[in-house]
């Protein structure tokens, strides 16, 4: 019988179910890409740059990821933005881990991707990249990288969640950009 099912165009037993699980986790992640919820969470100056991001001028929420939450329970994207010194180390890695999965991470700026000017030689107090506590997923350099580059940013992380990338009208930018 399963044969015949089989030869009549039907997917083996059991394939069916896992085809399906397959679109509902493209749905998902559709949904992911489109409505990420970022930590409200900054270290240093490279924070100003993601408050600007976030604000009428840039205005971050027509690409929907402007939810920014106090409670890392309520967040699945973690910008880091600035210098992460030892001891802000911890706290970066319990809030990473009281996040919601699948979490993601944008390291913002060269001192979150390697320390930035205060990676120098027997450095007491800086950490060389934030990679070095969580995993990260796209990483922006510049010191401090403008809005429209961490915009760039959040377009890279939602192609490789919903595996697409989504367009852009130009004039959807905001002048100057
Ligand atoms: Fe500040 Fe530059 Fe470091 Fe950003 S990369 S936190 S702007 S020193």
């Amino acid at each position: 019988e399963a044969r015949r099912r089989e030869l009549d165009g039907h997917p083996p037993d059991g394939l069916g179910s896992v085809v399906q699980f397959a679109q509902v986790e493209k749905v998902l992640n559709f949904c992911r890409a489109n409505s990420l919820w970022p930590l409200t969470f900054g270290l240093s100056c490279c924070a100003i740059e993601m408050m600007s991001a976030g604000m009428a001028r840039f205005d971050l929420a027509r690409f929907g990821a402007e939810v920014f939450r106090p409670s890392p329970r309520q967040c699945d994207l973690m910008i880091v933005a600035g210098t992460v010194n030892k001891k802000m180390a911890p706290v970066v890695l319990t809030l990473y881990e009281q996040m919601a999965a699948p979490r993601y991470v944008i390291a913002l700026g060269n001192c979150a991707i390697a320390g930035g000017p205060f990676a120098v030689e027997e450095n007491y107090n800086v950490i060389e990249g934030v990679d070095r506590l969580i995993p990260v997923d796209v990483y922006v350099p510049g010191c401090p990288p403008r809005p429209e580059t961490l915009f760039e940013s959040i377009f890279k992380l939602q192609e490789k969640i919903a595996g697409t990338r989504f367009p852009v009208p130009m004039n959807k930018m905001p002048e100057g950009a």
